[in-house]
């Protein structure tokens, strides 16, 4: 039988406790689930692509089918080299449909073989994003309730 590989594609900089969420949802509808980071070229990185590895992987240690890796190519292209049938991303809120709507498009166009699977996550989390930890981080605020213990301490290290 064919393993069910998604791709859970993003810049992860730093992973936050929605996106845990939603991996660990993920995990237990596929056989693997692939953490892809990448460097976002419209984003300058907060953190290298080594720190946000380190992080991820650190993170889900627990989760047995987990993999987590960066790439540096088209989204479709590492998906299909990974085997993955799936690329999955999060909705948090409708302000991210409409960007989620066009990469889906454009990504379905590209290769149309992949499915773009959304998810939401638990509404405690629905809230949270990298960028709002980043600044919050960065004006001395309380980031507890947004990241693992592991990647709080990291990024303390790192300011
Ligand atoms: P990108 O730079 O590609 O938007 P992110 O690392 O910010 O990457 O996010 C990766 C994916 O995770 C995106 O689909 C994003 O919508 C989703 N995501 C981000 N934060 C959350 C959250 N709190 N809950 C659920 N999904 C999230």
């Amino acid at each position: 039988m064919t393993k069910k590989i998604a791709i859970y594609p993003g810049s992860f900089d730093p992973i936050t406790n929605g996106h845990i969420d939603l991996i660990k949802r993920a995990s237990k509808l596929f056989d693997e689930v692939i953490i892809g980071i990448t460097q976002n070229s419209k984003k300058s990185a907060f953190l290298s692509i080594d720190q946000r590895l380190d992080m991820a992987s650190k993170t889900l240690s627990d989760i047995s089918n987990i993999k987590v890796m960066s790439f540096n190519t088209l989204l479709v292209d590492f998906a299909k080299a990974q085997n993955a049938q799936v690329i999955l991303r999060g909705l948090r809120a409708v302000s991210d449909f409409e960007y989620e709507f066009q990469l889906s498009g454009m990504n379905k166009h590209l290769n149309p073989t992949i499915e773009t699977l959304f998810m939401t996550p638990a509404e405690q989390y629905a809230n949270i994003s990298s960028s709002l930890v980043r600044e919050i981080l960065s004006l001395g605020g309380d980031i507890s309730h947004f990241v693992p213990k592991s990647v709080e301490a990291l990024l303390k290290q790192q300011l």
